[in-house]
């Protein structure tokens, strides 16, 4: 058996949870929400939900396909709920968030792949909490751009789709999803003048010239914000860690990245796509 990684200081956290963060859990939990932070177990939740952030998570928690990292649950999703947008703005609102944050499954079962639906929530959210600025970290609509443009048309401030990992180990770890396919829809994203974001996990295998080339073809689709952090193997049955990436090397990647010409890099062990997200938009 492979031996496996220690897991080093660096990665250790504290799980505190204070007033605002069983506040934060009494909203999600009344509105029947899902989040990608309880779901996807991320390592943030006493910092987030401690500060009354979250990132909601649409369409349901079960997604039709299978990464092999993702903690998620897969196999045949319900049907979408029609109240979803609305509780989603509402708990925006109870939460006071001058920054939203959403996500979804993949609904690869309908037919607009849930499209639609990721238009309804933006605009419910705007209509409810005109003030907030929203962030979507949607799926790749299997490269379907029309289905792209129904998000870019309801005008989110900022599009995330996540490259994940670097063009060899893609096809390892993603189910469905495919490297160009992803640049696709960036690139999509960025001609729109929509700011396009995307964000990667260290230490799946891949060398830091590999995570160069990912950078070079990330600002040629037109992405501006970067997001690099640790990969956790969330149970022993997903894709083992290769490696813990010292704090210097995620410095390293941040300082690489600016110095190439992305207009914002996170890049530290703890680092999630949605986290201290408020921080990318300009006010
Ligand atoms: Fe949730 Fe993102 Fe914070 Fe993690 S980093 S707890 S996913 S908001
Ligand atoms: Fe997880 Fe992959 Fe589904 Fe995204 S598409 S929720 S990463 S299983």
């Amino acid at each position: 058996m492979a031996e496996r990684v220690r897991k080093p200081e660096w990665l250790k956290i504290n799980i505190g949870a204070n007033e605002r963060y069983t506040e934060t859990k009494r909203i999600v939990e009344n509105h029947c929400l899902h989040t990608i932070c309880s779901s996807g177990r991320c390592p943030n939740m006493g910092e987030c939900w401690g500060k009354g952030t979250a990132t909601f998570m649409i369409g349901g928690d079960i997604c039709t396909r299978s990464c092999k990292f993702c903690n998620t649950q897969t196999g045949r999703p319900l049907p979408l709920d029609p109240n979803e947008p609305a509780h989603v703005a509402e708990s925006i609102s109870l939460m006071k968030l001058s920054h939203a944050v959403v996500t979804s499954v993949d609904r690869d079962d309908l037919p607009d792949l849930g499209a639609s639906h990721w238009a309804r929530t933006i605009t419910e959210i705007k209509r409810v909490n005109p003030a907030t600025t929203i962030e979507v970290l949607i799926p790749d609509f299997q490269g379907r751009l029309e289905l792209v443009d129904q998000v870019i048309n309801a005008r989110p401030e900022i599009i995330s789709h996540n490259m994940e990992t670097v063009r060899r180990i893609s096809p390892l770890v993603r189910s469905a999803a495919h490297y160009d396919t992803s640049l696709k829809v960036i690139k999509r994203i960025a001609d729109s003048g929509t700011v396009a974001k995307s964000g990667i996990m260290a230490g799946l295998g891949e060398t830091p010239a590999e995570v160069e080339e990912l950078m070079d073809d990330l600002l040629a689709a037109g992405c501006k914000i970067l997001t690099i952090g640790q990969y956790l193997q969330p149970t022993h049955r997903h894709y083992p860690v290769a490696e813990y990436v010292t704090p210097e090397q995620f410095a390293e990647y941040k300082r690489i990245g600016l110095e190439k010409g992305f207009e914002q890099v996170e890049s530290a062990p703890l680092v999630r796509s949605s986290y201290h997200a408020e921080k990318h938009i300009r006010r």
